[in-house]
C-alpha cells in the first residue's frame, strides 16, 4: 500500500540535491499508481498541472515518488518563495507545534498572531498606522477587504479589471474576469461588481505609448458613468497581474488609479497576493511606482507553504468593523503564524528582493534572446521572480493556447515543472523559488529552449 516510503532517503528541505534527474519516464510508475487511486477518491474539479505526486522538495527542486528531481519554476504557484521546508520555517513551527496547536486567536489570542501583524505594518508600502487581520486563504482575504471597505464607506459597489483574479469562492468568483475554468457553471455571482479595462500594453488597441493614458480615462469614464464614484466601496487590482497572464500595467496607470481613489473616498486595494512578498524583487509590487494603497491583502508567500492570509491597512479602515463582524475559526492559526515569522526571518536574512531581482536579471535577457530566436513568443514580461512569455501565432498577436500546451507538455517530459496561465491560456510563466540556484535556471531555459525548438 505504502508506495511512497522511502527510509533510506533523507528528508526534503534545504539538504536535497539541487540538481534535475530523471530516473523513470513522467509520470513514472509510483506517479501512475498513485493518480489512479486520485482520480477514485478525489473529485474531478480538482486538477494537477502535472500527473507527478511529490515526496519531498527543498530549494530549486521537487523529487517526485519515482525518484525523479524536478526543476521547479511554480513555488507551488508562488507559494514556496523561502523555498519548501525552509529552515526557519521547520524550525518556528515545529515549536510552535510543540507548545500548542490552536486555542482560536477569537477565544484566547497568542503573541505570534500580533508579531504576524506588527512585521505586515512594518513591510507593506506606506508609513502610516496600519492593522491586520489574519485569515487561511486568499480569496478571504480578498472577501475581507471588500467586507471592511464597504463597513468603511457605507457603499456597496467593487470595482475591477479584465484578466484579474481573485479566486474561487462566491465573492472572488464575481472579481474574477475568467470564466473558464475559474466560474464556468459555478453562478449565480455576488452582485455590485463592475469590470473595467486593463492597461495591458502588448494588448492595447492604441499601442503600448498610449496604454496607460487611455486605460486610465476609460477607468475613469466607466466608473463616474455607470457606477458612481459616490456608490464605489473599492477599487481592487493586482499590481502585477497573476492568472490574467503576468500583466504588467502600463507604467502611470496604477498611480492615476489610486489617484481617483483617493479623490472620491473609495479604498483602493492592492492584492498582492501573488506580487508580494518578495516575489517582484521588492517587498511589495506596488512599491515600484511608489503606491501606497489603503488595504494590502497578502497570501501565498507569506508563510512558506503553510495556509495563511491577511488584510492589512490603514488603521482607521480596518477599524471600521464591529467587534466579532470579522474573523473565523482557524484565521491566523499558530503554526501558521510561527511558518510566516520564519519565512519573513529568511527573506530578511538572505535579502531575498535582492535575489528576486537577480533572477530577474537571469530570465529576462534570456527569454529575450528565445523571443528573438522563436517567433512564437510574442511577449516577454515581468519583474524580478515573476515572469512570463506570451504565446503567439507568429507575424500576429493571435493566442496560441496549443502551442502553449505543448510546450509546457514538452517541459514537462524534461524535468522542468512550468505552469501556464493567461485568459487565452498562452502564457508560460516563470515562478522558481527564491532560492533556486542560477545554475538550475539556466538548465531551465535551455530545456524551455528546446521545447520551443521542437514545436
Ligand atoms: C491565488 C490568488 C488569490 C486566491 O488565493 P487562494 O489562497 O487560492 O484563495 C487571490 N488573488 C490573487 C492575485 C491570487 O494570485
Amino acid at each position: 500500500m505504502s508506495a511512497t516510503s522511502d527510509t533510506t532517503e533523507t528528508t526534503g528541505g534545504p539538504s536535497l540535491p539541487q540538481r534535475r534527474r530523471l530516473v523513470t519516464e513522467i509520470p513514472g510508475p509510483r506517479s501512475r499508481e498513485l493518480m489512479a487511486r486520485k482520480t477514485a477518491a478525489v473529485a474531478a474539479g480538482v486538477g494537477s498541472v502535472m500527473p507527478v505526486f511529490a515526496r519531498r522538495a527543498g530549494g530549486g527542486v521537487v523529487e517526485d515518488v519515482d525518484g525523479n528531481s524536478l526543476i521547479d519554476f511554480g513555488s507551488g504557484i508562488a507559494v514556496t518563495s523561502v523555498g519548501n521546508s525552509a529552515e526557519a520555517v521547520v524550525r518556528r513551527a515545529t515549536a510552535q507545534l510543540e507548545q500548542f496547536t490552536h486555542t482560536c486567536a477569537m477565544v484566547t489570542p497568542y503573541e505570534s498572531y500580533v508579531e504576524v501583524c506588527e512585521e505586515l505594518a512594518r513591510l507593506t508600502p506606506g508609513d502610516h498606522r496600519k492593522k491586520s487581520i489574519l485569515v487561511n486563504s486568499g480569496a478571504e482575504a480578498v472577501e475581507n477587504a471588500v467586507k471592511i471597505a464597504r463597513y468603511h464607506t457605507r457603499r456597496q459597489a467593487v470595482v475591477v479589471f479584465d484578466h484579474g483574479y481573485h479566486g474561487r469562492t462566491n465573492l472572488t468568483m464575481a472579481l474574477t474576469a475568467k470564466n473558464m475554468p475559474y466560474k464556468h457553471g459555478f453562478g449565480p455571482f455576488a452582485p455590485e461588481v463592475y469590470r473595467v479595462p486593463m492597461a495591458y500594453p502588448y494588448r492595447w488597441p492604441g499601442g503600448a505609448e498610449n496604454c496607460a493614458e487611455e486605460a486610465a480615462a476609460q477607468v475613469v469614464e466607466q466608473i463616474t458613468r455607470q457606477v458612481g464614484a459616490e456608490n464605489t466601496a473599492a477599487i481592487v487590482v493586482e499590481p502585477i497581474l497573476g492568472e490574467g497572464g503576468f500583466i504588467v500595467p502600463a507604467r502611470g496607470f496604477l498611480p492615476r488609479i489610486a489617484e481617483f481613489a483617493r479623490e472620491h473616498g473609495i479604498v483602493f486595494v492592492a492584492d498582492e497576493i501573488q506580487s508580494g512578498f518578495c516575489r517582484t524583487g521588492q517587498w511589495f509590487a506596488s512599491e515600484d511606482e511608489g503606491l501606497v494603497p489603503d488595504l494590502v491583502t497578502t497570501a501565498k508567500g507569506i508563510a512558506g507553504g503553510l495556509p495563511l492570509a491577511a488584510v492589512t491597512g490603514r488603521a482607521e479602515i480596518m477599524d471600521a468593523a464591529h467587534s466579532g463582524g470579522l474573523g473565523g475559526t482557524y484565521g491566523g492559526n499558530p503554526v501558521a503564524c510561527a511558518a510566516a515569522l520564519g519565512a519573513i526571518e529568511t527573506m530578511r536574512e538572505l535579502d531575498l528582493p535582492a535575489r528576486a531581482r537577480h533572477i530577474g536579471e537571469i530570465l529576462l535577457p534570456r527569454l529575450a534572446e528565445l523571443a528573438a530566436k522563436h517567433p512564437v513568443i510574442g511577449d516577454v514580461r515581468g519583474r524580478g521572480a515573476m515572469v512570463a512569455v506570451e504565446l503567439v501565432r507568429p507575424g500576429t498577436k493571435e493566442p496560441d493556447p496549443a502551442a502553449t500546451a505543448k510546450v509546457a507538455a514538452a517541459c514537462h517530459a524534461e524535468g522542468l515543472l512550468v505552469l501556464t496561465t493567461g485568459t487565452y491560456g498562452n502564457v508560460v510563466r516563470f515562478l522558481p523559488p527564491l532560492v533556486i540556484g542560477d545554475d538550475l535556471l539556466h538548465e531551465g531555459l535551455d530545456i524551455l529552449d528546446h521545447a520551443l525548438t521542437t514545436l
